[in-house]
């Protein structure tokens, strides 16, 4: 099924141009693996930024330069990189999983950021609630299994959310199995309850 719900035309850009912290990147590409309509838009935009480079004047090379440039072409291409064939979830580094509740686990992604952000997975079994918070800063979400609703509606694999500061809200697990989603968190979350922050406190790498 494809995904219902994508990331904004500005993130698409901001993605294509290399622009998004690393976490946030990820939560996106996470999404483009799963949504042939959001990496048309992508290739778009880098093909874009392509033809802008091309148009740019010519600067005058200095005789060195050409030689360099010649001894390069005349370099052996290198390999192609291996494509990594395992699913997208399979293919994080993810540090150990750490139980919050029964039902509810989380895993922080190695991955770099920002020292206040935090990129994890929370993975959240059916009927357990999530916790209530508001946000300090942009959190991007996408969901790698299972589906959850909120008051945006209904979100299940491959589907993207953001959040935006002074959102306070509880999305809640439905479906029959658990709900992993990949988060990218800007600032501290002010968690309500023993489980938002506990989960918070353990996504902490
Ligand atoms: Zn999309």
């Amino acid at each position: 099924m494809n995904p219902r719900h994508h990331p904004s035309a500005d993130v698409l850009a901001a993605y294509a141009a290399g622009a998004l912290a690393p976490g946030f990147g990820l939560v996106v590409g996470a999404h483009l693996e799963r949504c042939a309509q959001c990496r048309k838009q992508v290739d778009a935009y880098e093909a874009a930024s392509g033809e802008a480079l091309a148009t740019l004047p010519a600067v005058d090379l200095s005789s060195d330069a050409l030689t360099a440039v010649m001894a390069r072409l005349q370099e052996p291409a290198p390999p192609p990189p291996q494509q990594d064939a395992r699913p997208f979830i399979e293919r994080l580094p993810l540090k150990p999983r750490r139980w919050v509740a029964p039902g509810v686990w989380v895993a922080a992604v190695d991955t770099p950021h920002a020292p206040q952000d935090r990129v994890y997975l929370l993975s959240v079994a059916p009927g357990m609630p999530t916790a209530r918070h508001e946000h300090a800063g942009a959190e991007f979400c996408t969901v790698l299994t299972g589906a959850y609703q909120d008051e945006l509606g209904v979100f299940s694999a491959g589907d993207f959310a953001s959040a935006e500061r002074d959102l306070n809200h509880q999305p809640r697990v439905i479906g029959s199995e658990p709900c992993v989603c990949l988060f990218a968190t800007e600032g501290r979350l002010k968690a309500h309850g023993l489980i938002g922050r506990l989960a918070f406190a353990f996504a902490d790498v």
